[in-house]
């Protein structure tokens, strides 16, 4: 593969940038050439490097306080010559590491796919033709355009930019954006300072630009130093790191344990021998070896569940998280809608007409009163459709599935509008060449472009944009046969506020001539001195999907709130449609609007940008309990509202997509990215990125984020009490001074087979009925509440109970210490067994959630049935677990054990549904609202 000459790019002169690349600034390169150079250069992709071999990753996996115990009591073991315990512990720990190091591979690869499912892409000039290729494709000499969000796709050298501004700390560190521009500089300028330069990684935060490309891949600076830069992912969670906390407070109480027993054992005159093999046993039979795995599986579970209900989690916590969620913020175009604009009504020189049609089909009439009107007689509206069809970055096309959008909705909509009064934007475009243009930027809220009009006259600009934005810059309005008229403002704001009611979206026009010799224009230029057009409304339905959505949210006690940069009027009357407003958390107490010029009914409940700016932090503290619209908010307003819920003690899910909502969605504790329209910077902030934009989406991540955390839970409540019951078991034999009933050899053998076929089907535990029926979870709450450490408890003395009984029960009836040890080992599996069935819901009985829902469990069952048959009758099994064979009357009650532990927990459970309020019966600390 060759690779392209490494040059001072920076130090370089444009034209001759230009040459050495061969290439052209116009047309970009031809597409045969494009073939040809990717042949040479190959892909533009970094080889993909792994932060830590797999080596270091699987030692990784003895390096847990818990296992070093049992490292510790193998080598002992071994130097005692107690060869068979020895092998068997270090077996175990193997096959611990190998079941951790398998399946933390798998999450890693998984997690890892989908950050590298969702390519960048860039937009080229090739063939003389802009179009949108995958950031891959890129060759160098290609011609590429950067607007603001955009994540650099390549190293380039810049040919032409506006107030370009470049995020560059993955580079350089430096956190504050750097300013571009193209002039050529001097030979030895550090990196850093290479204004005429942008590279691979870094973000636009601010501008456009078009550069050329002259290194990619491995070629690229990012490309060079990422051995630098670990990949690695870190598999940790506020969850998992309690539990390594936990972890580690349990490896003292273990080994104050073992260090107890032992000393008792040799003041009662034992075998030191013998009190080590003791404290060794309950040492390995206190350790919860499988949890850590557990954890680690469930969580890379509820990842692949996400994923397929098209929310991509970017950051691991963020599964856990999602799950005490308890107030959403979203926005309302294309998450709470469609994005599916449709120009419905046209307002020009104090008429409002009527377009009839749906989508993007150009099939459709104006209409004043449902009749069709003659255009020649409606000058000032021909103006307005057309300045909708100039003052636009976007197309609509026909393809074999319908007609099709590219760029934004809004602006499509305004094609199709201009279309049905018979314009087309290749007439119009060709008569009215553009010159210069002002992309739109919700902060500004509007966009402008500059047109020539021919030989001799000045050129004109169109200016759209939201009503607040146009009106004040204007000085007149166009009146009916195109003339200057007086601008009636009052009238202006009624047409907009009846519009916005019905849901409309409102877009204003408007227009000024420039002086003759303006080639480019400026914020400045059309600060004021416009002649008002007039309005354009459309639709933009909401997403059946999204109101379903909004309801169970509703219901699970999550609030959801909607941030816009849209008309407060238009947004409400979108709330409505979608149930988010007149249901729940009405604002019988919302601070009443501090401009109350707006008397329309809704006030109550929004709060628009201008309201928010004029509210200390302390009454916004309330505000944003009561407000469930926020209209025309600037995006850096977002991260207040974020700040003031977070105030308030919730956990705040925000999406956002462009670059100045970053911020609020870095702050959030879920920040919602938009895979479809979002920047690449808004994807970068985020720890899930949805990619259908949709808003039902974050419901069903939420709902898989609450049932993650339930499956832990079970798995948790599941384990423990073996623990607790071997050591227990343990310390009672050294206390009363008899033979130990369970061997170290045979509690390695209990936890291992267990924890795999038992345990381990829990995370496949279909989600309970009224998951989302309940309070969000309390994220302050320990992991287990009273409840279950009684439980947890209860369990661990029935098991204790059974194991020593039926082992004395067997050495009184003259068995072997073999016989009664296998006896006790089986109460252990099948009360275990047993007990799973009760974990299945920590609050329902299994014939509540069905009895068969859960397959797995059931082949993990009979699989763990056939293991202990094998145990007890097995003659090479006897040898290795010093088990034997034992006879009918046991089984019967070793079942007899298991199934009197599963009623004893059915009826704990049962008297607690029963006295726990209808409201508020608990799991855990959390509410429920099952009725
Ligand atoms: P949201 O995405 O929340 O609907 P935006 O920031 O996109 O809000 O839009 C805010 C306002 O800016 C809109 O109400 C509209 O008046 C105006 N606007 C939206 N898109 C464009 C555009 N492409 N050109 C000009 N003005 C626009
Ligand atoms: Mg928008």
């Amino acid at each position: 593969m060759d690779t392209i000459q490494t040059r001072t790019w920076h130090h370089l002169p444009k034209s001759e940038v230009i040459e050495l690349l061969d290439t052209d600034l116009d047309n970009g390169l031809e597409l045969p050439e494009v073939e040809d150079r990717r042949e040479r250069f190959g892909p533009n992709a970094i080889t993909h490097r792994q932060g830590q071999g797999p080596l270091v990753r699987f030692l990784m996996e003895f390096h847990q306080p818990l296992v070093y115990i049992l490292l510790a009591a193998a080598v002992i073991t071994a130097l005692l010559q107690e060869w068979v315990d020895s092998i068997v512990i270090m077996g175990v720990v193997l096959v611990n590491a190998t079941i951790g190091f398998v399946q933390e591979t798998k999450a890693l690869k998984a997690i890892d796919a989908l950050a590298r499912a969702m390519t960048s892409e860039a937009t080229v000039m090739r063939g003389g033709e802009k179009t949108r290729i995958s950031s891959t494709q890129l060759v160098p000499g290609d011609v590429v355009f950067l607007q603001s969000g955009d994540k650099v796709p390549a190293d380039l050298r810049l040919l032409a930019c506006r107030e370009l501004q470049v995020d560059e700390s993955t580079l350089t560190g430096e956190s504050v954006p750097i300013e571009k521009r193209i002039d050529a500089i001097d030979v030895d300028t550090v990196l850093a300072d290479r204004r005429n330069m942008v590279y691979s990684s870094t973000l636009v935060t601010y501008g456009t630009a078009t550069g050329v490309v002259v290194g990619i891949g491995d070629d690229t600076e990012i490309g060079r130093i990422s051995e630098l830069i670990s990949t690695a992912e870190v598999l940790a969670t506020p969850l998992t790191r309690k539990i390594a906390h936990f972890s580690g407070v349990l490896l003292y109480v273990i080994l104050g344990m073992a260090a107890v027993t032992f000393v008792i054992g040799l003041l009662r005159g034992e075998s030191a021998l013998d009190m080590f093999m003791a404290a060794v046993a309950l040492s390995v039979g206190a350790i919860p070896e499988g949890l850590p795995a557990a954890v680690t599986i469930t969580l890379a579970i509820g990842v692949g569940k996400m994923a397929k209900h098209n929310a991509i989690i970017r950051k691991l916590p963020a599964v856990e998280t999602l799950g005490s969620t308890t107030v959403i913020c979203s926005d309302k175009t294309g998450t709470l809608t469609q994005n599916q604009m449709t120009v419905r009504a046209v307002y020009a020189t104090g008429e409002r007409l009527d377009i009839s049609g749906v989508g993007y089909a150009p099939d459709g009439e104006i209409l004043i009163n449902d009749a069709a009107i003659n255009l020649d007689h409606h000058p000032a509206l021909i103006e307005c459709l057309k300045a909708g069809l100039l003052c636009n970055d976007s197309a609509v096309s026909l393809q074999d599935d319908g007609w099709k959008v590219t760029g934004d909705p809004t602006e499509a909509a305004l094609i199709v509008s201009a279309r049905k009064a018979g314009m087309s934007v290749e007439t119009m475009t060709h008569a009215n060449p553009r010159l210069d243009a002002i992309p739109f930027e919700s902060e500004y809220q509007y966009m402008a472009t500059l047109h020539d009009r021919g030989s001799g006259n000045a050129p004109v600009a169109y200016v759209k944009g939201s009503v607040e934005s146009i009106l004040p810059r204007c000085d007149d309005a166009l009146g009916k046969r195109n003339e200057s008229a007086t601008l009636d403002a009052y009238d202006i704001h009624r047409r907009v506020n009846e519009m916005a009611t019905e849901g409309l979206r409102v877009l204003a026009f408007a227009t000024k001539e420039l002086s003759v010799r303006a080639t480019a224009i400026e914020h400045a230029d059309v600060e004021s001195g416009l002649t008002f057009i007039g309005l354009q409304g459309m639709i933009d339905p909401p997403r059946p999907e999204a109101v379903e959505a909004v309801r169970a949210c509703q219901a699970a006690g999550i609030q959801v709130k909607m941030i816009t940069g849209d008309h407060a009027g238009t947004a409400s009357a979108i709330a409505s449609q979608i149930g988010l407003v007149g249901i729940r958390h009405l604002s019988q107490d919302s601070p009443s609007s501090p401009d109350a010029q707006d008397d329309s009914p809704t006030t109550d409940h929004f709060l628009t940008g201008q309201m928010l700016a004029e509210l200390s932090d302390e009454q916004l503290h309330d505000a944003v309990e009561t407000t469930s619209v926020f209209a025309r908010v600037a995006p850096e307003q977002k991260l207040r509202l974020v700040k003031a819920l977070q105030h308030r003690g919730h956990v705040v899910a925000m999406t956002g997509d462009g670059v100045n909502d970053a911020p609020a969605l870095r702050r959030a504790d879920i920040g919602v990215a938009m895979g479809v329209t979002g920047t690449e910077v808004a994807k970068e902030a985020a720890d899930m990125v949805l990619t259908d934009d949709n808003f039902s989406s974050i419901e069903s991540a939420i709902e898989e984020g609450r049932e993650v955390f339930d499956n832990l839970i079970k798995f948790i409540t599941w384990t423990l009490p073996t623990n607790i019951g071997e050591g227990l078991v343990i310390l009672v034999a050294v206390i009363l001074g008899t033979a130990l009933p369970i061997l170290p050899v045979q509690i390695l053998w209990i936890n291992m087979t267990t924890a795999v076929l038992l345990g381990l089907m829990l995370a496949f535990e279909p989600k309970e009925p009224g998951i989302m029926l309940r309070r969000p979870r309390d994220p302050a709450s320990p992991i287990l509440s009273r409840t279950l450490m009684f439980r947890i408890l209860l369990v661990g003395v029935l098991l204790l109970i059974g194991s020593f009984g039926l082992f004395k029960w067997e050495l009184n009836h003259g068995e072997s210490e073999a016989a009664g040890r296998t006896a006790a080992v089986n109460v252990f599996v099948f009360g275990e067994l047993f007990y799973l069935f009760n974990c299945r819901s920590l609050t329902r009985s299994m014939f509540a959630i069905g009895v068969f829902s859960n397959p797995w469990l059931l082949s993990g069952v009979g699989l763990m049935i056939l293991m202990q048959i094998g145990f007890t009758y097995l003659p090479f099994m006897n040898h290795a677990f010093g088990s034997a064979p034992i006879g009918m009357t046991e089984w019967y009650l070793i079942l007899g054990t298991g199934f009197m532990i599963y009623c004893v927990v059915g009826i704990e459970k049962w008297l607690r549904h029963r006295t726990s309020k209808p409201a508020t019966s608990s799991i855990g600390n959390h509410a429920c609202h099952i009725r």
